[in-house]
């Protein structure tokens, strides 16, 4: 399934220029276009699904696959010794921007806490 107006659908088809790390049959991953660390990478499934919690409900093997492909990102960035992070942003509180499930991928430098202060 693909979403027409789904901005990584038209990555994954092709249509936007990106910058291709890793990628399986079903899984894409690419450069961030504005990094928020050394490294950060985007992990993608081929097929649309607008959030984590969406796809772990219908396709739990997908989100396996996905992580797994974030640990190989990882090790072909080099980071899989020094340390990483994998983010996943779901919904407005998290300030999710593409419903298009994704995790990131963040290293190569220290990254501090993991989040904000209790409000
Ligand atoms: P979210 O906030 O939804 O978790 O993350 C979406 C991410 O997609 C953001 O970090 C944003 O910088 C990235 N992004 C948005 N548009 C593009 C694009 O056209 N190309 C690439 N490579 N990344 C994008
Ligand atoms: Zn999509």
């Amino acid at each position: 399934m693909t979403s027409s107006d789904c901005l990584f659908c038209k990555i994954v088809a092709g249509e936007i220029p990106h910058d291709t790390v890793y990628e399986t049959d079903t899984v894409l991953a690419f450069r961030d276009i504005t990094p928020r660390a050394n490294v950060h990478v985007l992990v993608i499934p081929k097929t649309h699904q607008d959030t984590l919690a969406q796809m772990a409900g219908e396709d739990a093997a997908s989100v396996a696959e996905l992580f797994t492909a974030a640990g190989e990102v990882a090790r072909l960035e080099g980071i899989d010794e020094s340390g990483y992070r994998v983010v996943s942003n779901v919904g407005a509180d998290a300030g999710q921007e593409v419903f298009h499930v994704h995790v990131h991928v963040l290293g190569a430098q220290q990254l501090g806490p993991v989040g904000p202060r209790r409000s």
